[in-house]
């Protein structure tokens, strides 16, 4: 049925950048045959999947929406995609994106954009505007995203879906093509606050082959998800963020929205107060310091000789100009901007000037973070400050692109887990509202969204 939904609607979402087909057929076969010999399943067993392409699937195309991985059949699965088939998850197809997840609209996407079903002449937000789509679209009842600044939990504000950012550490990287790896972390987008739950426990917990996965097991958020679905918040202290709530250039729909949000918030029981992180105002900016310091050193390894594209090897030219041409035709116009952004910032004469800044700037952020939540057990504050808007409209002036994380990318910095939910509309388009919460706590903010729904 979904293979059949796909066929009929993602002409005109695509949402798809490969559709698994018979090979999907195939593995739901399978799911099926397990079952009947006895193995006993988890509960989303059967249920299909769609994979963001910059988690690598065993020959399956992978190739993070940019030209340089066209062609690269994958020798392995990442962690996250050999838990989803060993629970009996179906890969149904790998989503659209912004090439290595650089954007907030997939307009970055070397193979055309996606389109937001709500409205196919808006962004479906980005990176994962693929997997958004695709659950928005009724494509797929879920699907698995990558977060290094806000791009489960944007796309999922603007498509009207939930998009949860686990615990940095709290799901494996392997198999993950890196952005910044500092800051990357995958998790579900889907329908409801509980799907993303029980799909967060399949894909989560330790991982060797991922020296920075977190060696704990994960917290029982699928229990938090259906404690809070009863709607009672007795005891809970939200806290509103003094600063973001004073940031500029949010619109007044999505402001609107929010206060409703936190009014409700208070009607269930929760206590609503106000709190302070001082150096938000520097998160955004260190924010583009680190990442691209991370991802100039990631992308290196798109040398033309190991994976994917390879340009102007014609016998005659030497490695270093073939190396140049490959990654000249491979890369797109954010991805080379990026690079050179980062190589400058950790270039000798300036790394103290900016990324050794930038790292301070994290901490403090960090020690704000730490702050708040002594005094409350979650944060709210609207997702993204603007709906989806209209194609075109951010890719003429980068810093405007970036602005849609100017809500999300806190707690990328500080490593901690945060959701996003539908939470009303502004002219007619879905606003987002986002929960915060400390470190391995994700129990908590699953609870406090579910109650929300
Ligand atoms: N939009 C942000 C960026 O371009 C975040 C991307 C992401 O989370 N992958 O870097």
């Amino acid at each position: 049925a979904y293979l059949d939904r796909i066929g009929a609607v993602d002409g005109a979402v695509h949402a798809f950048l490969h559709v698994a087909g018979d090979a999907a057929v195939a593995q739901a076969e399978e799911v099926d045959r397990r079952i009947a010999a006895g193995e006993k399943l988890g509960p989303l067993a059967g249920v299909p999947v769609a994979v963001k392409d910059i988690l690598t699937t065993k020959g399956m195309p992978t190739t993070a929406a940019s030209k340089i991985l066209s062609g690269w059949l994958p020798p392995y699965d990442a962690t996250v995609v050999l838990r989803l088939r060993d629970a009996g998850l179906v890969v149904l197809g790998k989503t659209n994106m912004d090439e290595f997840a650089m954007g907030s609209s997939t307009e970055y996407s070397a193979y055309g954009p996606t389109r937001n079903p709500w409205d196919l002449g808006r962004i479906p937000g980005g990176s994962g505007g693929g997997s958004a789509a695709a659950v928005a679209a009724r494509e797929a009842p879920l699907a698995i995203g990558t977060d290094t600044g806000g791009s489960i939990r944007q796309p999922g504000a603007v498509t009207g879906t939930v998009g949860a950012k686990p615990t940095y550490g709290g799901v494996s990287r392997y198999g993950l093509i890196a952005f910044s790896s500092s800051l990357d972390q995958a998790g579900p987008v889907t329908r409801t606050v509980l799907d993303a739950a029980l799909l967060h426990e399949v894909i989560g917990g330790h991982d060797p082959c991922d020296s920075t996965s977190i060696d704990a097991p994960v917290p029982a958020v699928a229990e938090a998800a259906r404690r809070g679905a009863s709607g009672d918040l007795t005891g809970v202290k939200v806290g509103v963020v003094r600063e973001f709530a004073a940031a500029e250039g949010a619109e007044p729909g999505v402001v609107a929205a929010f206060d409703a949000a936190v009014a409700t918030l208070t009607k269930l029981g929760a206590e609503v107060v106000e709190v302070s992180c001082p150096h938000f105002e520097y998160a955004l900016p260190a924010y583009y310091l680190i990442a691209p310091s991370e991802c100039s050193s990631n992308l290196a390894r798109f040398d033309g000789v190991r994976y994917g594209l390879r340009s102007g090897d014609d016998g005659t030219r030497a490695l270093e100009e073939v190396m140049s041409l490959t990654r000249e035709a491979g890369f797109g116009p954010e991805v080379k901007r990026r690079i050179m952004l980062g190589t400058y910032a950790l270039s000798a004469g300036y790394y103290d000037a900016y990324y050794g800044q930038a790292q301070k700037v994290r901490t403090l952020v960090t020690r704000d973070f730490t702050a708040a939540f002594e005094q409350v057990d979650v944060l709210a504050a609207p997702t993204t400050p603007f709906v989806a808007f209209p194609f075109g409209s951010r890719t003429a002036d980068p810093t405007a692109m970036y602005l849609a994380d100017l809500y999300t990318i806190p707690s990328n910095l500080y490593g901690g887990p945060a959701i996003s939910v539908p939470c009303g509309l502004s002219e007619g388009l879905p606003v987002g509202l986002q929960i915060m919460a400390p470190t391995m706590a994700d129990d908590r903010m699953y609870r406090v969204a579910a109650a929300l729904e």
